[in-house]
């Protein structure tokens, strides 16, 4: 075993990971990357086929990123955010509000509510104007928690004339299946058995309701077809009347919602799971017309992961053939969130992940001006955000962040993106002839591949037969390293992927699944 092997072996314990498993082999050491490549130390090379746990967007080793943080790093790696201010920092929050303020249609921005109905207006018209930095995930999440909590405490409090009683405590609503990272509030707001259950006892109670899981999804009266569930679904969207009775019920329970928790898109840890076009407008209205919040979690759905809006590539190319000047880099943001594919604006959106490319821990929490209002006063009234971590802000994650949002916005990664998502269209469709995917699940670069004991029954594999886990290792043999959700291969190749690699990480996957179910 190599000796770096080894260290960890005697040192270190690792995430979500059985330690007596990983103690029984040599694990993979990564010594360098480049592009979608990893290396290890024995030289062998990996590709990168789910941008190390979802966060890298444009590849390892960017010159572009890299010389960002290289000429941070001349000036200052780091300076508290508690009380001071500094350069890259603002200028990435200015960037951030741009960028999430795209939304209505891909021509016009927020500001143009007006021309919208008054039912879309109502999920569209907030703006995102402040910006609280913190580190990952789970924190943008704890943020956006606990600023709903005490905005929702204080306005009942005020409309009533004293605090809300601990009946009326703020009470959230996120959705089956939810995962939202893994500090305490974010570990409430999940509803993932096998993760958070033990931890029941150290948590508060939040309520669930049913996600759009076309796949496994009781309504949905259709038989397996070889394709994806979403297309061939036979339902009266059950699920949306469950999401308005969970509404109604709470508020003649005298305490309305005070935020709907959900990620826009496609729920990532709760297996892939892909909303069928509208759902997300559809529970936005409902969630607006019961007073709650909306709080996206786009920790993985950001930066443009689940796919180019077709619209502003056409723009693009018709500005090239009209030969206008080429677009002001601003012109393409609204590309980057998953809920501005429904016009959804929610009143916080959750960043971290791919906000620096995926190269340092750095997270956001976006709101609006209303939510940050509430915290004003005398600084006796103690009226203060009482919330921060010691790397808040930190510059060289805005560098690093600032470099990828230009990389982001550029045309030739626009090109690429649209490139890529076709290209793992078309690959993906080979994969429906093997009996043991029952569903293939994709929403731009993002797919899920659920493997089944038998497709037309969709009988599922019984975890602890880990079949997820023996394709991945089998995948690994082959070249490719991704991590499965349970039954779930997860494919989220980095947005430089070439159309080889991209074809080699769906044969890999390909002979897995054949040789482990032979
Ligand atoms: N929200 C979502 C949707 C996630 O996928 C994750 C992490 N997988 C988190 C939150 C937590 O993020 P982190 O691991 O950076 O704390």
């Amino acid at each position: 075993m190599h000796p770096l092997a080894k260290l960890d072996h005697q040192f270190v314990w690792h995430p979500f990971t059985q330690m007596r498993d990983w103690l029984a082999r040599e694990p993979v050491v990564i010594v360098e990357g480049k592009g979608a490549v990893l290396r290890d130390v024995h030289g062998r090379e990996y590709l990168d086929a789910n941008s190390s746990i979802w966060t890298n967007l444009h590849g390892h080793n960017h010159p572009k990123i890299n010389s960002a943080i290289q000429r941070q790093l001349k000036k200052i790696a780091h300076s508290s955010a508690l009380g001071l201010a500094n350069e890259p920092a603002s200028l990435l929050a200015q960037q951030l509000v741009e960028a999430a303020n795209q939304v209505c249609d891909s021509r016009s921005t927020i500001c143009d509510s007006k021309k919208k109905s008054a039912r879309q207006s109502q999920i569209a018209n907030r703006k995102l104007e402040k910006v609280f930095f913190s580190d990952d995930g789970s924190t943008a999440l704890e943020v956006a928690l606990k600023l709903a909590h005490e905005f929702t405490r204080r306005m009942r409090g005020k409309q009533v004339g004293r605090a809300s009683s601990p009946a009326t405590q703020p009470k959230f609503l996120s959705l089956d299946g939810a995962y939202h990272g893994d500090t305490v509030g974010a570990v409430a707001l999940g509803h993932i058995d096998l993760f958070h259950k033990a931890y029941s006892g150290l948590l508060f109670k939040t309520d669930k309701v049913m996600s759009p899981f076309c796949y496994r999804c009781p309504f949905n009266r259709a038989r397996p077809e070889r394709a994806d569930a979403r297309e061939y679904r036979k339902c009266h969207w059950e699920c949306v009347g469950l999401v308005e009775q969970k509404f109604s019920a709470q508020k003649n329970r005298g305490n309305s919602y005070a935020a709907f928790v959900f990620e826009p898109a496609m729920q990532g840890a709760a297996g892939m799971i892909p909303q069928p076009a509208t759902w997300l407008k559809q529970v936005s209205e409902i969630a607006r017309a019961n007073g709650a919040l909306l709080i996206a979690d786009e920790v993985m759905t950001g930066f443009g992961r689940t796919g180019i809006v077709a619209a502003d590539v056409r723009r693009l190319i018709s500005k090239r053939k009209a030969k206008s000047k080429p677009p002001h880099v601003g012109s393409y943001k609204n590309n980057l969130f998953a809920c501005h594919r429904e016009n959804v604006q929610p009143d916080f959106l959750c960043l971290a992940k791919g906000l620096t490319g995926g190269y340092l821990p750095m997270a956001a929490t976006l709101t609006t001006q209303k939510i940050f209002d509430a915290f004003l006063g005398e600084y006796h009234e103690f009226k203060t955000f009482f919330h921060g971590h010691s790397y808040t802000g930190n510059q060289l994650g805005a560098a690093a962040s600032l470099a990828s949002l230009e990389i982001l916005q550029s045309e030739k990664s626009i090109r690429a993106r649209q490139k890529l998502e076709t290209a793992l269209r078309n690959e993906l469709e080979q994969l429906w002839e093997l009996p043991n995917v029952g569903d293939i699940r994709q929403a731009g670069l993002v797919a899920g591949i659920e493997l089944v004991k038998n497709w037309r029954t969709r009988e599922p594999f019984d975890l602890r037969e880990r079949a997820g886990i023996r394709v991945c290792e089998a995948m690994a043999r082959r070249g490719v390293l991704t991590r499965p959700v349970g039954n779930v291969i997860v494919l989220m190749p980095p947005y430089c992927t070439t159309p080889a690699q991209l074809l080699k990480m769906i044969s890999a996957l390909r002979e897995a699944v054949e040789i482990c179910f032979r």
